[in-house]
């Protein structure tokens, strides 16, 4: 018998007969060895929390929780989706650059950890809304930083940024406990950039935010109740990546949090961690419709494709490099052949693979493309051409969990509105 992708001891080809495909598969055990691999080693007041912004669904949320992760979010329906999946609110932070009052308001009706504001007006606004309330807001302020990460798959520091505020500037603000009496400024977040492969260039940075949140604390007389460092660990996708050793990286860490801590015994610390923990869990599963040859070049047109799966055509580069690949129906044939993977979208875009090295493929057969628990579908044009959103499931502890429903055609339709040539003006106006 040929052997075949499973997780957990499903096989794909009973996942794609249940399920259908195109398919999202999670592997709860890979997620739990992720999560555990750096939170046994990492030393114990380093806080992780889990950025839903890589993947929101809300059971691999509940799930990273049950771990033992905390949450981080950046929209309203990522604070929601945190709080349903059992995240209790002191357990969540959220921050983003534009974010809007009802968005605020929630933060303080819910009772979050913190938000993290990423400018001054911001501050400003939360300090209206606590007023009205009559409660004091947490508030983290969120540093555009005068130094910039090293080899970094996208830096967020050390230029003009949407995010955060400049260093220079803050240091300038020492008015800022004062002229926001219904704020409480407790702490001080920096994200560097993501994708980082180096465990040095994480210590590094670690080490300078560390240093930053001191000396900001001091210069502005507030307390420094936490300070989140970001994070961007990175996962190899790519040929001549390698992933991060989390026993290097937490040798190198420790140290720096240890001499930390031991200035401020109080101070909660953050780490904020999205792709790192999902990543490799998820599998995406596309099953191929057709076969073909166009000038000498093979292509397998599968039924899933970059509208699910954006990444996949090339993250932060502009030459194409496949993500790891393989037909998961069977795996041990030889990769003997080159082959182009292809979407049903009406575009030479939609290639999630080129040349690939694959067995020969057939019609019916199930292409898999590892490492792809993070910005999937969420991060994807999903409604290009109207598809929408593949069906996604959870595997853990031997069992089969539908987490996410494949969109039907009435999903993509509902909220359109044919308009009626008679009628009067009856725009209902919404907000
Ligand atoms: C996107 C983002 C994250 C998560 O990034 P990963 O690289 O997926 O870990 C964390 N913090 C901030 C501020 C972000 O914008």
């Amino acid at each position: 018998m040929t052997r075949e992708f499973q997780v957990q001891g499903v096989r794909v080809s009973e996942l794609a007969r249940r399920y259908g495909t195109p398919l999202f598969v999670y592997d709860g055990t890979a997620l739990r060895d992720r999560f555990h691999g750096l939170r046994d080693r990492l030393h114990p007041a380093m806080e992780i929390f889990y950025s839903l912004k890589a993947n929101p669904n809300i059971s691999i949320c509940a799930l990273l929780h049950s771990f033992g992760a905390r949450a981080e979010v950046s929209s309203l329906v990522e604070l929601t989706t945190a709080l349903r999946a059992g995240v209790p609110p002191q357990q969540v932070i959220f921050l983003g650059p534009g974010k809007s009052r009802q968005e605020l308001a929630a933060c303080l009706d819910t009772g979050i950890y913190a938000v993290v504001c990423e400018s001054i007006p911001e501050v400003a606004l939360v300090d209206e809304l606590a007023r009205e309330r009559g409660v004091k807001a947490p508030v983290a302020l969120r540093v555009n930083p005068r130094f910039a990460v090293k080899r970094s798959g996208l830096a967020m520091g050390g230029r003009p940024r949407q995010f955060g505020i400049d260093e220079e500037e803050l240091f300038g603000r020492t008015d800022l406990v004062k002229r926001f009496p219904d704020v409480d400024l407790m702490g001080v977040q920096v994200y560097m950039g993501t994708r980082i492969l180096h465990e040095a260039v994480i210590v590094e940075n670690t080490t300078r935010i560390l240093d930053l949140a001191e000396r900001l604390s001091d210069a502005l007389n507030l307390e420094l109740r936490m300070v989140d460092v970001g994070g961007g660990l990175g996962v190899s996708y790519f040929d001549g990546e390698s992933d991060l050793d989390a026993q290097v990286l937490t040798d190198g860490l420790n140290p720096v949090i240890e001499d930390f801590t031991a200035r401020h015994p109080g101070t909660r610390l953050i780490m904020e961690l999205g792709r790192y923990l999902t990543a490799e869990a998820g599998t995406y599963v596309m099953g191929v419709r057709y076969t073909k040859t166009s000038m000498g070049e093979r292509f397998a047109v599968a039924d899933g494709g970059t509208h699910h799966h954006m990444a996949a055509v090339g993250i932060g580069s502009f030459v194409k490099r496949n993500f790891p690949m393989a037909v998961l129906n069977r795996l041990d044939e030889p990769a003997t052949e080159e082959w182009n993977v292809t979407g049903p979208l009406c575009t030479p875009g939609d290639t999630i693979g080129k040349k690939v090295p694959l067995p020969p493929v057939r019609p019916g057969d199930l292409i898999g493309v590892h490492r792809s628990g993070a910005y999937g579908p969420t991060a994807s044009p999903g409604l290009f051409l109207s598809h929408g959103y593949p069906a996604e499931v959870l595997v853990h502890e031997g069992r089969c969990h539908l987490v996410r429903e494949r969109d039907r055609p009435d999903d993509l339709l509902k909220r359109q509105r044919l308009y009626d040539p008679t009628a009067q003006d009856n725009t209902t106006h919404e907000r």
